[in-house]
């Protein structure tokens, strides 16, 4: 058998096998413990307890069939299938043998138990309930078969009382397996619950942890992890990079003249404003305060510049709506700086802080270069 790891939820596609180490140990064990069945088979026969003629007639034919389960799913022809792994034909061929090897063994017959009951416990691993609960019905009627057949032909070799006691046996056994394989979908249904639940607090989590709240745009220790990641780029592959320092003019009087909230707005206003005029790639995120920094992804200064320059009048055309009523206007001063071979990036913020405080000193609603 080659076991596809059991779906987390019911119903939903399995992984492939190939991907999860668990899965391929599975994998492993099932074909390891279905090619040890054919080497006992043919012990047996050796020793003279089977006829030759079955097991011939068996053994190719298991190794055939497990063969071609390994072929389909290493090429992908049951991709999109319900059951991509075959996992529950595989089962239910598996049993069938293990029934074919009981009608073979004769007195060895106890022999294929431990074997159906292996095949059962992989059932339980990797299928839904429903499913399990249709295999302990295959399995009772196979077994039920067999067992009917051989003490009817050979009651000599199989004796019909013992068939009835081990088909007692079977009839309380298999289906208490199935009520286990209930139990195990549950298990799987709430570590599936368990995972979703604590994926969207990590992505809860992770936000907190790398968004200012009040703009939601990227907070100031993101935005440095960008900026080490676009320096290390930049290092690599001979590129550059450039970053804006953007400060809102006279801040402080549109929270003295509209209070903080009159301020919060404003700052929300110019973060989606100045968001919307970059381009996907490049980053803005708030440093602190009403001070914004922006990475220009792979630019050369004069680019830089004039998507600084994009981003001042935008600001200049911003309407803010007041909590209180009414609208403000804004303007933003922005200090340029392009990364230079080599530079530390504290360096390269702290030369873009210098020209935003010349833009600040030059009058403000400017863009300078560094
Ligand atoms: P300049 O043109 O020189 O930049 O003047 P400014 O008034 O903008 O600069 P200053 O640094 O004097 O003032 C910044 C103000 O920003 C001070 C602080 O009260 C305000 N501020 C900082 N963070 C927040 C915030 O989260 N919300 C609000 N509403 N105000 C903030
Ligand atoms: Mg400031
Ligand atoms: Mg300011």
């Amino acid at each position: 058998m080659f076991i596809r790891k059991a779906p987390v939820n019911e119903g939903a596609a399995p992984v492939s096998a190939r991907r999860d180490r668990a899965g391929r140990r599975q994998l492993l064990l099932a074909a390891a413990a279905t090619a040890a069945g054919i080497p006992l088979m043919i012990g047996a026969a050796a020793i003279g307890e089977v006829p030759w003629k079955p097991v011939l007639i068996w053994a190719p034919l298991s190794l055939g069939m497990n063969l071609f389960a390994w072929t389909a799913l290493r090429f992908g022809w049951t991709e999109g299938w319900r059951d991509p792994g075959l996992t529950a034909a595989q089962i239910a061929w598996s049993i069938a043998s293990t029934a074919a090897c009981y009608a073979m063994l004769g007195p060895l017959r106890a022999a294929a138990l431990p074997m159906l009951a292996l095949a059962l416990l992989f059932a339980i691993f990797a299928l839904p309930a429903r499913t399990v609960r249709w295999l302990a019905a295959w399995t009772l009627a196979l077994y039920g078969a067999v067992m009917l057949l051989m003490s009817w032909l050979q009651p000599v070799r199989y004796p019909p009382a013992e068939a009835v006691i081990t088909f007692g046996a079977l009839l309380v056994s298999v289906p208490v397996m199935s009520l286990l394989a209930l139990r195990m979908s549950e298990l799987r249904t709430q570590l599936g619950r368990q995972k979703g639940e604590l994926e969207v607090a990590l992505a809860r989590i992770r936000e907190l942890a790398e968004r200012d709240e009040l703009t939601g745009l990227f907070n100031r220790r993101r935005a440095t992890e960008a900026l080490l990641a676009h320096r290390a780029h930049a290092v690599r592959s001979g590129g550059t990079f450039a970053v804006a320092m953007a400060d809102i003019d006279r801040f402080k009087a549109v929270n003295d003249g509209h209070g903080h909230a009159g301020g919060d707005a404003v700052l929300r206003a110019f973060a989606a404003a100045a968001r919307g005029e970059l381009r996907e790639i490049d980053n803005i995120a708030r440093w602190g305060g009403e001070e914004f920094l922006i990475v220009f992804e792979a630019v050369d200064s004069e680019s830089a510049a004039v998507a600084a320059e994009r981003v001042r009048r935008r600001a200049e055309e911003i309407e803010v709506g007041l909590p209180g009523g009414g609208t403000h206007r804004v303007t933003v001063s922005i200090g340029l700086a392009s990364w230079r071979d080599g530079e530390p990036v504290e360096a390269l913020i702290d030369r873009a802080d210098r020209a935003l405080y010349r833009a600040k000193a030059e009058g403000r609603n400017r863009v300078v270069t560094a």
